[in-house]
């Protein structure tokens, strides 16, 4: 699979645009396929010369008879293949490509200023978690395709909270209806088995290097410690043989007090390290099992790291199930049908174990028991 990409050959289902084709001696690749080819080349351009926004470029394609939903479109946007080359491994950033032996629908330059114009949008809008509006930063709007920022509004009792689109759209969605559809999509996922075992050895593996290394730290703390113990004892025999006086006794004594201090201090963070390493590998498993519990128990960095793993950037606010929301290698993850293609997809198959990787390494520090497998 990787060799055939590395050749240039997109060997997967076409994209939106092409079609499979295989030449006489054998070999897969895609062909143009109109009139979604020519569809797609004037997004790419509208978008490339300002003249619309991303939306009014997806509106035009939909009416041109573009069979695509608006999140999918974002993504195309993206795609390599659309200026005639072959992404190799998604997880690098920026992604690692090969050219391609197809054609390309949009120049390297077009498809370029499109993405620069993406980067730009993204580290001007790149915003913080806030608790009221966790999915800020992520969610589009559905009616303009801007980024959804958050506001509250005080009713006659309580205040309401929304993500709010901007002048002149203003389209704005109760935060509450949004965080109901995300929990309640969360919890519909099922991992399979193949998955399990692989984030529990993910698991094992981390817990041996930061067992490791926890141990390390206290062993070092308890020999400085008894260091500076053994040398407030010198000390005070150098005053009792009255080589030095009290005075010069006491700074000696309060400075290494000070500094053994320190190191309890440390201590005992390794040992909170500690607890809440083996909480998190004890419960390895349930975490991924019960996402809508795991997700509710994180604090706020926690929670942050966590969407930055599963959702998708640009998604617009569908309202239905929700499944727009995360991004493909979370869904593949999940998605039992279709474990056996991805073990033959080295791609795919490093994409999880990344996002497993990433998943396992966030911290749980409002530690509460949840039932689970
Ligand atoms: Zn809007």
């Amino acid at each position: 699979m990787r060799r055939a990409k590395e050749q240039g050959r997109w060997v997967n289902k076409a994209p939106i645009g092409y079609s499979n084709y295989c030449s006489p001696d054998g070999l897969k690749s895609i062909i143009l396929k109109e009139p979604e080819a020519s569809i797609i080349r004037i997004a790419f351009e509208e978008v490339s010369s300002f003249r619309g926004t991303t939306i009014d470029a997806y509106l035009n394609a939909v009416n041109a008879g573009l069979k695509c939903s608006r999140s999918n479109f974002w993504r195309l946007l993206q795609n390599p293949v659309y200026a005639g080359n072959i992404p190799i491994a998604k997880i690098e950033t920026p992604v690692r490509i090969s050219p391609g032996l197809h054609v390309g629908i949009v120049t390297v330059e077009v498809f370029e200023k499109v993405q620069q114009l993406f980067r730009k949008e993204d580290k001007k809008r790149s915003v913080g978690f806030h608790p009221n509006f966790p999915l800020r930063g992520f969610i589009h709007c559905n009616k303009c395709g801007r980024r959804l920022t958050g506001s509250g509004s005080s009713g006659r009792s309580e205040k309401y909270y929304y993500y709010h689109c901007v002048s002149p759209c203003y389209n704005r969605i109760r935060t509450e209806v949004v965080s109901e559809v995300f929990l309640r999509k969360l919890k519909t996922f099922k991992l399979p088995e193949e998955y399990l075992l692989l984030y529990r050895n993910i698991v094992s593996e981390m817990y041996r290097k930061e067992s490791n290394r926890i141990e390390l730290g206290k062993g070092n703390a308890i020999k400085a410690i008894e260091q500076f113990a053994d040398r407030v004892a010198k000390a005070k025999n150098l005053l009792l043989d009255a080589h030095i006086d009290f005075k010069a006794y006491g700074d000696i004594k309060r400075d290494f007090e000070t500094k053994i201090a320190m190191l309890g201090n440390t201590i005992s963070s390794y040992s909170k390290d500690q607890i809440e390493f083996s909480y998190r590998v004890n419960n390895a498993g349930k975490y991924l099992s019960k996402m809508d519990a795991f997700y509710t128990m994180l604090d706020e960095k926690s929670k942050r790291s966590f969407l930055n793993n599963v959702l998708t950037k640009g998604a617009c606010w569908e309202g239905g199930s929700g499944d727009e929301l995360f991004n493909l290698s979370f869904r593949k993850m999940y998605s039992s049908e279709q474990v056996a293609e991805i073990k033959n997809e080295d791609n795919s198959l490093a994409q999880i174990t990344q996002l497993l990787k990433n998943l396992a390494a966030i911290k749980v520090d409002n530690r509460v028991e949840f039932e689970g497998v």
